[in-house]
């Protein structure tokens, strides 16, 4: 992602206004077809605060200042389980140059562009919770469940649900139960679902386990990049306090109020 700040920024604005405008309609959550979802994993997940601003307003909100170059604080992770303490992260884009925005529009989530086919990897360890192993997106239509097309969700030993979406494909055996280690192979780059015409990316979310119905919540809670900011650089920034005092704030199972 640093190679690319101009393009990213550039590509970004294009993005964050498409994928606000696929990533809209939809009334009612019906599940995917073609989702997988592991029914052992349902709830849990600890406490905190989001960081980062509101989401913006509108669909279009203004391209965020280009993203790569915040160094970041590695080190001022505020875990408050054994197991977030003890978890290692890693960045969701392996050996490719990515780029990514501190802002999205409408809700919690980062988009990190690069190239397809690069390697999405699982952030920290845990369990796949769900898959979407099918592209069922329709831009006349534009399911909220379908938005993500083809993504891969995690919950990772330290409470918290990883998502990415818009993939190319998914690596063989990664199915809902298995369990992950931090950096491991799910799946492609892709522009999968109303990412299509908009640039590859990952669109990435962090949120609690919740209902695999809640698309809204899997989409993403926390804005995810001052994590992405710290793994980016070997930090082990946790999410986790966060991802547990929103919960508590917002409820196991809110409701969707925007882009729905
Ligand atoms: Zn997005």
């Amino acid at each position: 992602m640093h190679a690319r700040t101009l393009l990213g920024t550039v590509a970004l604005a294009t993005a964050v206004s498409a994928c606000s405008a696929h990533e809209t309609a939809s009334a009612g959550g019906s599940l995917q077809p073609g989702r997988r979802t592991n029914p052992t994993n349902t709830t849990t997940a600890p406490p905190t605060a989001a960081p980062g601003g509101a989401g913006s307003s509108g669909h279009r909100p203004s391209p965020p200042p280009a993203a790569t170059q915040s160094p970041t604080t590695p080190h001022n992770a505020t875990p408050d389980t054994p197991a977030a303490r003890a978890a290692r992260y890693v960045f969701p884009v392996r050996n490719c140059p990515t780029s990514y925005a501190h802002a999205h529009h409408d809700y919690p989530a980062t988009d990190i562009f690069a190239t397809r086919g690069c390697a999405f990897v699982a952030v920290t360890a845990g369990r796949v919770d769900e898959v979407s192993d099918a592209d069922t997106w329709s831009a006349r239509t534009n399911l909220g469940a379908a938005r993500g097309g083809l993504s891969v969700s995690i919950i990772g030993d330290d409470g918290v649900r990883y998502y990415g979406s818009h993939l190319s494909s998914l690596t063989a055996g990664i199915a809902a139960g298995s369990p992950v280690q931090a950096g491991q192979l799910l799946g492609a780059v892709g522009d999968s679902g109303d990412a299509k015409g908009v640039g590859t990316h990952v669109h990435f979310g962090i949120s609690w386990p919740g209902r695999a119905q809640d698309w809204w919540v899997r989409r993403g809670e926390l804005y995810p990049w001052p994590y992405l900011d710290s793994w980016r650089t070997g930090g082990t920034r946790t999410p986790a306090p966060a991802v547990t005092s929103l919960r508590t704030q917002r409820g196991q199972e809110p409701s969707c109020t925007v882009d729905c």
